[in-house]
């Protein structure tokens, strides 16, 4: 290995050491965060699991949908009793 190629080395693994960490949002690995994607590793997202982005829109729509629901089942029950 040369000392140009072994200074190069170095600098990748100190800029690996900078490099801010996180924790998998599923499997709990911690890494660096350039490789997670969304907040998920590789191994979880070659499993197809969601990331954060994904998992907030996710429960955002199930908002909606309860609230469609909520809105749906008093609208019956005012139909019901304006029937009555
Ligand atoms: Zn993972």
């Amino acid at each position: 290995m040369s000392d140009d190629l072994g200074d190069r080395v170095l600098e990748t693994f100190t800029a690996m050491g900078d490099e801010e960490q996180e924790q998998c949002i599923h499997c709990g690995r911690v890494w660096y965060k350039i490789h997670h994607k969304d907040g998920v590793c590789h191994v979880c997202e070659g499993e197809g699991r969601p990331g954060r982005t994904e998992l907030a829109r996710r429960k955002r729509n199930r908002g909606y949908l309860s609230l469609f629901l909520v809105t749906a089942v008093i609208a019956v029950v005012l139909l019901i009793l304006r029937a009555v």
